[in-house]
C-alpha cells in the first residue's frame, strides 16, 4: 500500500513539475522543459535496469512506470501545445545524446590509469548494459513518439475535443508496443522472466490512465483549443517528424520576404493566430505593432524604386536590430511591417516601439542623407480584443492617428 502511494506521489511530482515547465515556456523558454526531460533520461534508464519494487501484481520499476511513461506523455503534450517541428527537437536530441553517451562510455573504458578503491570502482559491465539499454530504449522511444503523435492525430477525427481520452488510447497502445520491445531487450540481456512483461504492462496501463486523467484535466482547465491545423494530413505530420517534410520546408522558403528577408504576410497569417491564441489561453500578455514608413512615396519619386528598395531593407534591418528574440517581425505590405511581441503588455510595447522608432530615425537615411522616419500604432491583448483581426484593426486605427498627428510618432491605447 505504501509503495502504491509512493508511486502516486512520484507520478504527481513528476507531472506537476514538467507541466509547469511546459506551461511557462513563453516566460522561461522551452529549453528549460526540454533540458529537464533530457536529464531525467539517465536516471530513468538506471532505475529501469536495477530498481524494482515488489507489488501484488509483480515487480515494478519507477524508471519505466513513472519516468518513461511520463516522458512519452510529455512528448505528446508538447506536440499538442506546439507542433511537429518543435516536438521532433527533443526526440532527436535524446537519440543523439544516447548514442553519444554509449560512444563516450566505450572510450572511457580504454583508460589505462584508472584508480579503483575497495568501495567504489567503475562497473564497466553495468555501464555497458545500461548503455545498450539506453540505445535500445531511445530507438524505441523514437518509434513510440512518432507512433503516439500520428495516432493522436488520427483519433482527432473521431474524438476532437476529448484530449484526455485520446491521450489514454494512444498512451495505452504505444506503451503496450514499447513494453514488448523493452521486455525483449531485458530478456536478451538478463533473461527476465515473462512475469516481468505482464507486471510491467499492467503498471504502464495504470500510468497511461493516471497521466491521461491529469493531462486531460489540465487541458480541460485551460479550455484548450487545438492549435494544430485540424486539416493537416497525417503524411505531413510524419514528414515533419522525420525531417522529410514538405510543408515546413515550403513554409520556411515561402515564409520569407525576398526583399527584406523578414517573415512575410503568409507567415503572418499562419503564425499570428497561433501566437495570439497561445497567449490568451494561457493568460499571457501579447502586443502587436503596426509600422508604416513615412512619406515613402516621395523617396521612390525622388530617387527611384531601386533606392527605395535599399531604404526599405535598411528599415527592416533596423527593426530587426531593435527587437528582441521573442518578437516576431513581418513585412505586412509594401512599406508596412507588423511586429508581435510575446509576453509584453501595451505599456512596455509602447516603449519598445519608441525605441525602434528612434533607432530607425538614427540609422536609416535617404540617399541625400536625410533621416527616414516611421509611424507606429500599438495594440495589445486582452485590452483590444483576443483575435488577430481585433489587434490589427486597433493598431491600424492608431497608426492612422499617428499619421494625422504629423508622423514620426507612436500611438498606443492611452495616447
Ligand atoms: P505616409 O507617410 O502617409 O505613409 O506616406 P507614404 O508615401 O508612405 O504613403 P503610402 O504608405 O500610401 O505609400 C507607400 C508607398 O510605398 C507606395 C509604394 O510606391 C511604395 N512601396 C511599396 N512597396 C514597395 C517596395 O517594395 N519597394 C519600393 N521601392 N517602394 C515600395
Ligand atoms: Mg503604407
Ligand atoms: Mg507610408
Amino acid at each position: 500500500m505504501v509503495d502504491i502511494f509512493l508511486f502516486l506521489c512520484e507520478g504527481l511530482l513528476y507531472v506537476a513539475v514538467m507541466v509547469a515547465l511546459l506551461h511557462l515556456r513563453h516566460l522561461i523558454g522551452l529549453g528549460v522543459f526540454v533540458a529537464a526531460l533530457g536529464v531525467l533520461h539517465f536516471i530513468e534508464t538506471y532505475l529501469a535496469a536495477v530498481f524494482y519494487v515488489q507489488l501484488p501484481i509483480g515487480s515494478i520499476s519507477p524508471g519505466s512506470v513513472v519516468l518513461f511513461s511520463g516522458k512519452l506523455m510529455m512528448i505528446l503534450l508538447l506536440y499538442v501545445k506546439e507542433d511537429a517541428a518543435t516536438v521532433r527537437q527533443p526526440i532527436y536530441g535524446l537519440l543523439a545524446g544516447n548514442f553519444l553517451t554509449v560512444a563516450l562510455g566505450l572510450l572511457l573504458q580504454q583508460h589505462g590509469g584508472l584508480i579503483t578503491d575497495s568501495h567504489r570502482s567503475a562497473d564497466f559491465a553495468f555501464l555497458n548494459e545500461m548503455g545498450w539499454l539506453m540505445v535500445w530504449g531511445t530507438v524505441l522511444l523514437y518509434i513510440d513518439s512518432i507512433l503516439i503523435i500520428l495516432m493522436y492525430e488520427r483519433l482527432g477525427r473521431h474524438l476532437r475535443g476529448a484530449p484526455g481520452i485520446r491521450f489514454f488510447l494512444c498512451g495505452a497502445t504505444v506503451l503496450t508496443f514499447d513494453q514488448a520491445g523493452f521486455y525483449l531487450a531485458l530478456h536478451a540481456i538478463n533473461g527476465a522472466p515473462a512475469e516481468v512483461f505482464w507486471s510491467g504492462w499492467i503498471a504502464k496501463m495504470a500510468a497511461a490512465l493516471f497521466y491521461s486523467v491529469v493531462l486531460g484535466g489540465y487541458l480541460h482547465v485551460l479550455r484548450f483549443a487545438p492549435v494544430n491545423d485540424p486539416g493537416r494530413p497525417i503524411g505531413d505530420v510524419f514528414n515533419t517528424l522525420t525531417f522529410r517534410e514538405r510543408y515546413e520546408d515550403l513554409l520556411s522558403r515561402s515564409g520569407r520576404d525576398s526583399l527584406t528577408g523578414v517573415f512575410d504576410r503568409s507567415r503572418f497569417e499562419f503564425l499570428a493566430p497561433r501566437l495570439i491564441r497561445n497567449a490568451t489561453t494561457s493568460g499571457n500578455r501579447i502586443s502587436l505593432m503596426m509600422i508604416d514608413a513615412d512619406h515613402f512615396k516621395s523617396i521612390n519619386d525622388r530617387f527611384g524604386h531601386l533606392e527605395g528598395d535599399h531604404v526599405l531593407k535598411a528599415i527592416a534591418n533596423a527593426l530587426t536590430l531593435g527587437l528582441r528574440q521573442s518578437d516576431h517581425l513581418f513585412r505586412y505590405g509594401g512599406e508596412e511591417f507588423v511586429v508581435i511581441c510575446e509576453g509584453l503588455d501595451p505599456a512596455h510595447a509602447m516603449s519598445r516601439a519608441e525605441d525602434i522608432r528612434q533607432l530607425v530615425i538614427g540609422s536609416v537615411m535617404t540617399p541625400d542623407h536625410m533621416p527616414v522616419t516611421i509611424s507606429i500604432g500599438v495594440a495589445g491583448a486582452p485590452a483590444d480584443g483576443e483575435t488577430v483581426n481585433a489587434l490589427l484593426s486597433a493598431a491600424d486605427e492608431r497608426l492612422y492617428r499617428a499619421k494625422k498627428l504629423g508622423r514620426n510618432c507612436v500611438v498606443g491605447i492611452q495616447s
